[in-house]
């Protein structure tokens, strides 16, 4: 699937995300209408825009100079000039499904009948969504990750009605964004990269909760042992402790209770100074070092990703080449949760799942079908030539 035929992107909202992503379809050459409710956060997005391109010309980042790429760019606060001869529509308003169904019923009434209509929504359905539309077959969730400008990552989430050509089409244009598309083929609560973060805050959490572990040991251990970008609590206090809970919390899922105390006493994080760590002037902030690594059950992290991944690939929601991908780009891994699985043997990652679903019957360890049938299978990893990839005699991937 090409691009032929797009050359007028329209991004709805101009805060955070809208910026940036219109940033990246202008830098791309696309011309680009950037809309949001108020002049006000329509300046400020744009001058968003001028700085970073600023930055980017100044490290040598871009070859053409941020006026042309400005000139390219577009503002407005009326919905429907903005989409009236668009191709694409990246909706990036606030995260509340009655605004975004209010938006593309709205895109719905005035945007051309064939534009591609994508939205941002990092945990929103892509299916509830798509109901706006008479055509939900033209609804695709386009994942960016933050700031758009620097992560590689955009996540293409198909809704139960997204046709096969909204979807090609939207990967297609995201490469030409120069971004790397991963198909979420099925509209999961957290798509692929927050469903297999999830463990990797939540169970620290709850090992904590249970005075299995220590914040500092658990963050030193993930960072200086296993070679992960941040420890799952020094991350968990950068997004905001309360992000995470209210999406759990939304979704019915349960939520450690360190997590809840944490919430509940307004320590939300960075932002309100105090977390899981203490934040500000005179504070340490995350003040874990290489000699509070060690004594943590990281494997057990480990064997619940290796898991979550598995239950993407088993219910055909993406390709262990996908989930690898998109936690190596959207998440900084070092490596995939499948690679890193098969390294380690399969029917340890499921031992493990056995023994603590076996000790305290919490769903979160239920071994997930496809595991057991690769461990069943004789397709246990790297050792054994097979496991959620294939291997050569030497240990190196090949394609089947
Ligand atoms: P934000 O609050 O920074 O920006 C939202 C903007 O939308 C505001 O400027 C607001 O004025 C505007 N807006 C409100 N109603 C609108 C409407 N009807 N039409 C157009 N604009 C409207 O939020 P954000 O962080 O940029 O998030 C936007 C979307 O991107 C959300 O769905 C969010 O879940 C998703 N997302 C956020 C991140 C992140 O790290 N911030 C990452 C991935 C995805």
């Amino acid at each position: 699937m090409s691009t032929d035929g797009i050359s007028h992107v329209t991004v709805l909202g101009a805060g955070n995300m809208g910026h940036g992503i219109a940033e990246v379809a202008a830098l791309a050459g696309y011309d680009v209408t950037m809309r949001d409710i108020d002049e006000d956060a329509v300046a400020d997005g744009y001058e968003g825009i001028e700085w970073s391109l600023g930055k980017l010309a100044e490290s040598g980042r871009i070859d053409e100079p941020p006026a042309d790429v400005l000139a390219r760019i577009d503002t407005t606060v009326d919905l429907a000039a903005a989409v009236a001869d668009t191709d694409v529509v990246i909706e990036a308003a606030p995260e509340q499904l009655a605004i975004k169904r209010d938006v593309f019923g709205d895109l719905d009434e005035h945007a051309p009948a064939d534009a591609i209509l994508a939205t941002n929504t990092s945990s929103l359905s892509i299916t509830a969504i798509a109901e706006a539309v008479a055509d939900p077959g033209r609804v695709v969730g386009t994942h960016f990750f933050n700031p758009p400008v620097r992560m590689d990552l955009v996540e293409v989430v198909h809704g139960a009605e997204t046709s096969a050509a909204t979807a090609e089409t939207a990967a297609a244009l995201m490469e030409s964004f120069g971004k790397t598309p991963i198909h979420v083929r099925k509209d999961v609560h957290g798509f692929v990269v927050n469903s297999v973060l999830g463990p990797f805050m939540q169970e620290p959490a709850w090992m904590v909760s249970t005075g299995e572990a220590t914040v500092r040991g658990a963050d030193a251990t993930m960072v200086h042992e296993r070679g992960y970008p941040m420890g799952p609590f020094e991350l968990g206090d950068l997004t905001g402790i309360d992000i995470g809970y209210h999406v759990r919390r939304e979704a019915g899922l349960p939520v450690a209770p360190l997590v809840a105390e944490k919430v509940d006493a307004g320590d939300l994080g960075r932002k309100t100074g105090r977390g899981y760590y203490e934040y500000g002037d005179d504070a340490a902030g995350a003040d874990y070092t290489a000699a509070d690594a060690g004594d943590f059950d990281w494997l057990r992290v480990e064997a619940r990703m290796a898991n979550e991944a598995a239950k993407l690939v088993g219910d055909d929601v993406a390709t262990a080449d996908a989930v690898d991908t998109g936690m190596r780009l959207g998440a900084g891994f070092p490596e995939g949760p499948c690679l890193r699985a098969d390294r380690r043997g399969l029917d340890e990652v499921l031992a493990v799942l056995r023994d603590r679903h076996e000790a305290t019957g919490e769903d979160r360890f239920a071994p997930a079908d496809y595991l057991v049938e690769l461990v069943e299978a004789g397709h246990t990893g790297v050792d054994a030539g097979r496991g959620f990839f294939a291997y050569d005699d030497d240990g190196d991937r090949v394609e089947t």
